[in-house]
């Protein structure tokens, strides 16, 4: 092959490439990060596409490119507005990886993302698929970028029966599909892959009969089933952690607190509690959590019920109590405030508190004592009177909602 001859099929890539690129351009998806596309938003999409399917990242995306337009937008804004607003997203440490990236690419001459997949990896937040995808989208760098979606595309077309977590086999396929990719439109080609994965050669029950590469792909002309492609190993069931939460209330505020900035929804605020020690009964859970993270006691805590939410790792199983004080303590932990229900919606909160908070809201009525706080009693009026406070220490088997 002549050296123009093969300079012109590296320009247009494979036959399967070019297929899979021309279906594409006519069967994309009108994502919102598809319309007026730059390099932040390419940039937040990725981000927020690592750990969030398409649907639900759609909503999230157009709420964040709204209030934070540009990269300045972003690094001007503080960690907790950022996380306000990428709020129910979860892996909150991306948004924060985001806003701490926003700021040094803000310092840089013109404030523009770095192009060079070294100096996009050394951003926060930013790993070798998002680097990657970054170069070859936004700025049409000859590189593959391949996530779940790719990976199990790339292993069905060359019947890869390696494991694609294990780095070697993934370096193989990428050797493989730089061999395919088109060097005028990497990127169309990066993206055609994963729509390709999304929306067609899902991981269960691939519609091979509408793919428009089916004639070149192995899996489907060589198994009985290509789904058997990429292997799998079974998933173990997540662990279940029981927990204790406090919503301890005093002049129609609720006490609540941030989480440690490091670790798992960093920064974002909640109710006192901690986890059900294995021989401990939840009411003695939740006086000892009280006691320990805040320095307070409350006369009495009531059951309200038990909230269910699920982690990627890991299930909670949180059991939520209610209790009152006359008037307003300080808190041992510092960082800790009295706030309205008002003021604590503004604040960045996990989805279980979320849960927690509706379940208050949701049997207020049934639990002795007037409004939930900021729900429009005046202060005085959320104090247990003596005749409800020794109604409450005389229910037995208060009524217990569960919201899952
Ligand atoms: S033919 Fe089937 S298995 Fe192969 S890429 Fe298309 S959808 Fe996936």
């Amino acid at each position: 092959m002549t050296a123009a001859r093969r300079d012109r099929r590296s320009a247009r890539g494979s036959t399967r490439g070019r297929a899979l690129v021309r279906w594409f351009r006519r069967r994309a998806r009108p994502l919102p990060w598809r319309r007026h596309p730059d390099p932040y938003r390419t940039w937040v999409a990725e981000v927020l596409l690592q750990q969030t399917r398409v649907e639900q990242a759609a909503p999230y995306f157009e709420r964040f490119v709204r209030r934070f337009p540009s990269v300045r937008a972003l690094a001007r804004a503080s960690e907790a507005q950022v996380l306000k607003v990428w709020e129910g997203a979860g892996y909150y440490a991306r948004a924060r990886h985001l806003r701490s990236a926003a700021r040094r690419v803000a310092a840089r001459p013109g404030g523009a993302l770095p192009r060079s997949i070294e100096e996009l990896e050394a951003l926060p937040g930013v790993g070798p698929y998002i680097a990657r995808a970054i170069a070859s989208l936004a700025f049409g760098a000859p590189v593959v970028a391949l996530e779940a979606n790719g990976l199990r595309v790339a292993a069905r077309w060359s019947l890869e029966r390696g494991d694609v977590r294990r780095s070697a086999v993934r370096r193989r396929l990428e050797r493989r599909l730089l061999a395919e990719l088109p060097s005028r439109s990497p990127g169309t080609f990066n993206e055609a892959l994963m729509e390709l994965g999304e929306t067609i050669c899902r991981p269960v029950a691939p519609a091979c009969g509408r793919c428009p590469v089916a004639g070149r792909c192995r899996a489907y002309r060589e198994l009985d089933d290509p789904a058997t492609l990429p292997r799998r190993r079974g998933h173990a069931p997540r662990p279940l952690v029981r927990a204790a939460v406090v919503a301890l209330e005093a002049d129609g505020r609720w006490l609540v607190q941030p989480r440690p900035r490091r670790g798992l929804l960093g920064g974002l605020w909640e109710f006192p509690g901690g986890k059900i020690a294995p021989d401990e009964r939840p009411p003695a859970a939740a006086a000892r959590e009280l006691r320990e993270e805040t320095g307070l006691a409350a006369p009495s805590l009531v059951p309200v019920g038990v909230v269910r939410h699920a982690y990627s790792h890991f299930a909670v199983e949180l059991h939520v109590f209610r209790g009152r004080l006359a008037r307003r303590v300080p808190p041992r932990n510092a960082r800790a405030r009295w706030l309205t229900a008002e003021s604590f919606a503004r604040r960045p909160r996990p989805r279980a508190t979320e849960k927690v908070v509706a379940l208050l809201r949701a049997t207020a009525h049934r639990s002795g004592g007037g409004a939930p706080p900021g729900s429009g009693s005046r202060p005085g009026r959320t104090r247990a009177s003596a005749p409800a406070a020794a109604a409450l220490r005389r229910r037995r088997s208060p009524p217990r909602g569960t919201i899952a």
